[in-house]
């Protein structure tokens, strides 16, 4: 089990039923040497093995958890913020990673 600070995520924007964006990558810290970008698809696989995702803040210098999140709008896997992120450490205030 490991622990993936996430530092930056990129979003896509689909167009059903109307046009929003969600994340589809998440950037990672470097851990011993390099940085990764993940897809939904591979953190999803990764929390099933018990690994957890995390953003921290460095203002706040809190951590807030990253959970699974169906998109409301069209149903897609991705990722969101739990509930007790605060401004400086939510998903949707990291820097877009390409
Ligand atoms: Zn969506």
């Amino acid at each position: 089990m490991a622990q993936h600070r996430i530092i930056g995520t990129r979003q896509e924007s689909f167009g059903e039923p109307r046009v929003h964006s969600h994340v589809v990558i998440v950037a990672t810290e470097k851990v011993a040497g390099y940085s990764k970008q993940w897809t939904i698809t591979q953190v999803y696989n990764a929390m099933d093995q018990g690994d957890t995702f995390f953003t921290h803040g460095e203002k706040s210098q809190q951590d807030a958890a990253v959970e699974k999140y169906r998109c409301p709008l069209c149903d897609e896997k991705t990722l969101r913020s739990a509930a007790t992120a605060v401004t400086d450490n939510n998903l949707d205030s990291l820097p877009a990673c390409r």
